[in-house]
Parts: C-alpha cells; structure tokens; sequence
C-alpha cells in the first residue's frame, strides 16, 4: 500500500479511470471495513482517505477529543488490499479557508443538521475537495451517516461531479451497537447502555401506528436508561428526510447523548 501526504504525490501515481475511494476521519473498524471490501470488490484500484475535517467539527472540543489511530490503521489497511492511503493535512486540504457555502434546502434543516449547525456545510466543503483530487469512478460512504450520505448524494449532483455514490448498510457488534470511531470513548458502563439505542429503534420500527407517538415512546424508552439522554427522535421519509406521515418508505433516527459522546443511529422501519 502507498501512503501519500499532498495533492502532487497523489497525482504522480497517475491511478486510471476505475478508481474506488472510501473518505475517513480514521480510528477504523469493521465498518470502515465493509467500505473497503466493497471498493476492492467493485474497483480496481481502492483509494482510502485519512482526514480528521476541522471544518465540521461545530464543538472543538468534539475535534479535539476525536480519536487518532493512524497506525492501527495503517495495518487494517494493507492487511484488506487497500492500494492507497491518502492521508493529508489540514494545510493540503485547505491552503486557503474554504469559504462556500452551500444550500441544500430542507434535507440539511432537520435531525444533525438542525442539531449541528455548519456540520453537512463542512462535510460538503470535504467531501468535494477530495474527489477534486482522487477524482474516483465509485466513492462508499455508510448508511450509519443516512443523512450525511443523502447530503453527498445531492453535492455531487448540484455540482455535476462525476462519480457514483455507493450506500452501504451499517456494520453493528454483536449486541446491536452501530460501529463507530467515537465507540471507544465510551467507558464500561455507556458501552454496556449503549446496544439499547438500537434495540428500541429496532422494536419501534416493526410496531407501526402514529408516528409523533411512536417517536414521543421511543425518546421515552431511551431515557429510561440512566446513561442515556436522547436529542431527538425522528420518523422521517427514507429519501426528502422531512418528518413521515406513515411509516412506509421511512426510518427512525436517533441522536442520543451517552455521557459526553454524541451517538447517532437508525432502522428502516418494516
Ligand atoms: P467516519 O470515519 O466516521 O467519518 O466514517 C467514514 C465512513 O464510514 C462514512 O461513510 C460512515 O458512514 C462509514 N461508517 C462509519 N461507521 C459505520 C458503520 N458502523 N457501518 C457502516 N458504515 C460506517
């Protein structure tokens, strides 16, 4: 695997057309994991980016506490065929701030973009200077970020890039957990509360009936659990992500703060 820092280094490997990138802020796990083994299968050359993005980081203190592996990384990645670790810093990404500002209507007006205000306006800022540079064919992102991966969907069409965006289906442990980087800053006792997120949204997604109350007991079943606090419940239409009417073509997303980290998840309702 080759490991490059800067735009040029990048673009000497002169990579061809059937590029395959997977964009990461690191401290990987099985879920980054699916990504790449669904680029190395579809792709043949698998680009994967290291990029902790300070521009949507809305709480600095959120960047500053985020985790850094990058040699545990390193191995996750040569040991799943990666070709490319492209791992910048934040000077080759922004030489100048990056300044636009972007409007993605109603889709960035609920859930973390209500939540996190300037959140999906940095992803945007990200995600689109790295494809200027991997210029992919394919890029992965998780179905865990629902909302961030229908933000991405709508950038590359307002800004008429040429790349396929692949959805993939969230990894989770054993006991129901969504896989995520912030996971390991959980101690024993947020780990042990923080499957129950999942297995309320799991049993409010098959349960059917109104919507407003399905989210008012969800939001109240999650909170019944000391470690939990939930920011919001949502039922919302798989694609417009506005607040469902019914539960056809919906999910159910969750925000739940478990001590002082931010969890996000959520379940296609059936
Ligand atoms: P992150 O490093 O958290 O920015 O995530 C990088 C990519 O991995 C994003 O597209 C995430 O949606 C995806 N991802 C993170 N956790 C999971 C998971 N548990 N299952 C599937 N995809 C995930």
């Amino acid at each position: 695997m080759k490991i490059v820092r800067t735009r040029s280094e990048y673009e000497s490997l002169q990579l061809g057309h059937d590029i395959g990138f997977v964009p990461t802020m690191g401290a990987l796990h099985r879920g980054h994991g699916s990504l790449v083994e669904r680029c190395r299968r579809e792709c043949e050359t698998v680009v994967v980016s290291i990029f902790v993005n300070p521009t949507q980081f809305n709480d600095p203190k959120d960047l500053e506490h985020y985790p850094r592996t990058e040699l545990q990384d390193v191995a996750l990645l040569e040991a799943a065929g990666v070709d490319v670790l492209f791992a910048p810093t934040v000077e080759v990404i922004y030489p100048e701030p990056d300044t636009r500002q972007f409007d993605f209507g109603p889709i960035e007006q609920v859930m973390e973009g209500a939540s996190r205000p300037g959140h999906f306006n940095g992803v945007a800022q990200v995600v689109s200077r790295f494809f200027d540079i991997v210029k992919p064919a394919k890029a992965y992102f998780g179905e865990k970020d629902y909302q961030q991966l229908a933000i991405i969907r709508q950038m590359v069409d307002m800004l008429h890039v040429p790349v396929e965006i692949m959805g993939c289906e969230i990894v989770r442990d054993a006991d129901g957990l969504a896989l995520s980087s912030r996971n390991m800053l959980l101690n024993e006792q947020q780990r042990a509360a923080a499957p129950h997120i999942y297995r309320v949204l799991s049993e409010m997604s098959i349960r059917g009936g109104d919507v407003t109350a399905l989210e008012e007991l969800a939001a109240e079943r999650i909170n019944e659990n000391e470690h939990l606090r939930v920011e919001y419940v949502t039922i919302a239409d798989s694609k417009t992500l506005q607040k469902s009417e019914n539960l056809e073509k919906s999910r159910i997303f969750a925000a739940v703060r478990c001590g002082k980290i931010r969890l996000i998840d959520n379940v296609e309702c059936k």
